[in-house]
This record gives structure tokens, C-alpha cells and sequence, in this order.
């Protein structure tokens, strides 16, 4: 077994998503272990995505990541992290394939209605951003 660490972005949110990707979660097989529904603040973005700090794209999408509620999940399957990857799709919707969360759900690359840790160590570092270990159930 394996967790991975999760987000509804507010696009996703904003547009209605939340009810059909719960149940392409639960469908998939994935376990929930913990789910917080916040807004974030803008530090909190700035450093979640740190890692994008010198990318063009990093102040328009730590500034669109506050702009609404969202929803944040640590879940757990076996190979949970490539099993996400594959079900959301190409992080542009355009590129996604058919089927995927964000060919679904998303509006743009940048509003693209879902996150998804892309290794097994930012996982666990992403979702001990979110959750203390008591919230892991
Ligand atoms: N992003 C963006 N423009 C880009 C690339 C990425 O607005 O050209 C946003 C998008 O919301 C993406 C996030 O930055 O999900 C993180 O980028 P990353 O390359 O890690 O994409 P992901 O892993 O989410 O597919
Ligand atoms: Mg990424």
C-alpha cells in the first residue's frame, strides 16, 4: 500500500466537481485517509509550491489557488501515486486523455481541478503539510 496526496482545486470546486471526483476516488479503489475542505492562504500556496518558485507561472497560480475553497486528501492504494497521475491526466486539459479528471473536469492548464503528489516522498512531505498524524485515519 501506498499514499498519495491530493487536491480539488477551487475550479473544480467552483464548477460542481466535488460529488463525481469523490466517486471516480472511491471507483478507483483508493482508501480515504484523511480530507480537509479549506481556503488556503497565500503563504501557505507560496510555499506549498515552492518548488515553482522561479517558473513564469508560480505568482498566477499561488494567487489562483487561494481564490476559493478547496478540497485536500492524503489517499491510500497500492501504487497510489502513479494510479492518480494516470487517472487525472496531462496537466493542460487539451493534452489529457479521454476519460481523465482533468479532460472531464478541468478549464485550463492553469485551473486544472486537480493535484497530484508526483513521487512517493513529495507524497508524504505534501501530506504531512496538510495533516498531523492524528488526522490520518
Ligand atoms: N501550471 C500553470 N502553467 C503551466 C504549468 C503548470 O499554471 O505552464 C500550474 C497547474 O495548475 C499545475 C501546477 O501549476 O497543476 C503545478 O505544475 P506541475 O508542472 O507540477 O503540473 P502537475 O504536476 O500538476 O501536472
Ligand atoms: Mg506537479
Amino acid at each position: 500500500m501506498q499514499r498519495t496526496f491530493i487536491m480539488l482545486k477551487p475550479d473544480a470546486v467552483k464548477n460542481g466537481h466535488v460529488g463525481n471526483i469523490l466517486a471516480r476516488i472511491e471507483k478507483e479503489g483508493f482508501k480515504i485517509k484523511g480530507m480537509k475542505y479549506l481556503q488556503l492562504s497565500l503563504n501557505d500556496a507560496k510555499q506549498f509550491y515552492k518548488v515553482h518558485s522561479e517558473r513564469p507561472f508560480y505568482n498566477d497560480l499561488c494567487s489562483y489557488m487561494v481564490s476559493g475553497p478547496i478540497v485536500a486528501a492524503a489517499l491510500e492504494r497500492d501504487n497510489a501515486v502513479s494510479h492518480w497521475r494516470e487517472i487525472i491526466g496531462a496537466t493542460d486539459p487539451k493534452e489529457a486523455a479521454e476519460g481523465t479528471i482533468r479532460k472531464l473536469y478541468a478549464e485550463s492548464k492553469e485551473a486544472n481541478a486537480v493535484h497530484g503528489s508526483d513521487s512517493v516522498d513529495n507524497a508524504e512531505f505534501e501530506i504531512s503539510f496538510f495533516f498531523k498524524g492524528h488526522e490520518l485515519v
